[in-house]
């Protein structure tokens, strides 16, 4: 839902005014998310750099994220299903649209009417693309995802080599050999680099063909891990790629909501479901209208001893405490000034002072779950793009 822009927010009483009316609000910054792009093609030229879009955008809107994307020069595109595909190609007519999932049986000639190009991940898939080709008298242009290493999806070794030796590739345009790597978020795991020497030895049986290696982490890893195209997604929306240092991806998501109520609870008294928090002094007390249903993970939970998240109101932290419901939390604002926390005011759960990676490890997550949790309920706003 793309509803008013910052300019209307500003109009008192006006019925698009979202910080009127919104009780969370979901703030998805297209500009930064065009900065991350333009970062990452960068640091990979002249390789391309495509981009991964599946599950909506890892959740942030695949109808506004993919369009920002091609305006910044994108031409590549990969998403996980045909249906993502499909939906895709109607916002895209132009881009090179490859779904991971591969070739379901029976399902060649929907690829075909859409132009979009199948990862295969098996001989069978192969034997089925090839025989459609063949029967249609036409060589579509497809891409070929080799395991390295990972024992997901992909040829083995033994497929590339018949692959290889096969008579009928010539019924497919062969535009582009894929693996995918396990371990790129730890620079010094070596599982890395030995599955970038076997996808060096399976790609020199199909020579002459684009090669892909890299997602978000790969990238990061050094150009030897670059080939032709690259593929990043989380680094896009702002996660961070690699668990140790800092992030060098720009903020996309911002994620706030609303205080309804504000209590004065004395000490001894219990909070929320299960009664898991007593509290050890009188607190100020905030009901937040965000929960698990809008992607506050009921682990971010903070019961009797445990030391838990915290949200922001401006700068002072609020500590979450007790059980977090479908629809509520409840902080501690006790100190925090009143203009700041008072009823209708906002609160940051995702934003400046916490990442999404920061909020994942409070989860025991990673930020790649926390964004495609983020629901649909609360309200979005996309700024900027
Ligand atoms: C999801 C996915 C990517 C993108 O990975 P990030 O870690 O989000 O950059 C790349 N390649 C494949 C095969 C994927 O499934």
């Amino acid at each position: 839902v793309r509803r008013g822009s910052p300019a209307a927010v500003a109009r008192p009483g006006n019925i698009d005014d979202l910080e009127a009316t919104a009780t969370a609000i979901l703030t998805i910054d297209l500009t930064a998310l065009v900065e991350n792009y333009r970062r990452l093609a960068a640091l990979s030229a002249p390789a391309e750099c495509a981009a991964v879009v599946k599950a909506d955008a890892y959740g942030l809107g695949m109808a506004a994220c993919a369009p920002a994307l091609a305006h910044a020069g994108c031409k590549t595109f990969f998403v996980a299903t045909l249906a993502e595909a499909i939906e895709l190609r109607a916002l895209l007519p132009q881009a090179a649209i490859y779904p991971f999932d591969g070739l379901l049986p029976g399902t060649a000639a929907v690829f075909h009417a859409y132009e979009l190009r199948p990862v295969l991940n098996s001989a069978e898939e192969i034997g089925d693309w090839a025989a459609f080709c063949t029967g249609a008298g036409v060589s579509l242009p497809v891409a070929i995802h080799i395991d390295t290493g990972m024992n997901r999806l992909g040829l083995s070794r033994a497929e590339v080599e018949a692959l290889a030796a096969a008579s009928d590739t010539g019924a497919f345009e062969l535009t582009l050999v894929m693996s995918h790597l396990a371990c790129a978020d730890e620079p010094e795991h070596p599982k890395s680099e030995a599955q970038r020497i076997a996808f060096d030895g399976l790609r020199g049986l199909l020579p002459g063909t684009r090669a892909s290696l890299a997602n978000s982490g790969g990238i990061l890893l050094g150009p030897a891990y670059h080939y032709d195209l690259v593929r990043p997604g989380i680094a896009l929306y702002g996660g961070k790629p690699q668990a140790k240092g800092r992030n060098p991806f720009a903020r996309v998501v911002h994620l706030a909501g609303r205080i309804l109520q504000l209590r004065e609870v004395p000490a001894g008294e219990t909070i929320g479901y299960g009664a898991s928090r007593t509290l050890k002094r009188a607190s100020r007390i905030a009901v937040v209208a965000v929960g698990y249903a809008d992607g506050l993970f009921r682990a971010l939970s903070v019961g009797d001893g445990e030391e838990g998240m915290s949200v922001y109101l401006g700068p002072h932290p609020a500590p979450i405490l007790g059980r977090v419901s479908m629809d509520l939390i409840t902080v501690d604002v006790t100190g925090i000034p009143e203009d700041l926390a008072h009823r209708g005011a906002f609160v940051e759960l995702i934003g400046d002072n916490v990442a999404p990676h920061e909020f994942a490890a409070h989860a025991g997550t990673i930020d790649y779950e926390v964004l495609t949790s983020l629901g649909t309920r609360a309200t979005r706003r996309y700024i900027g793009g």
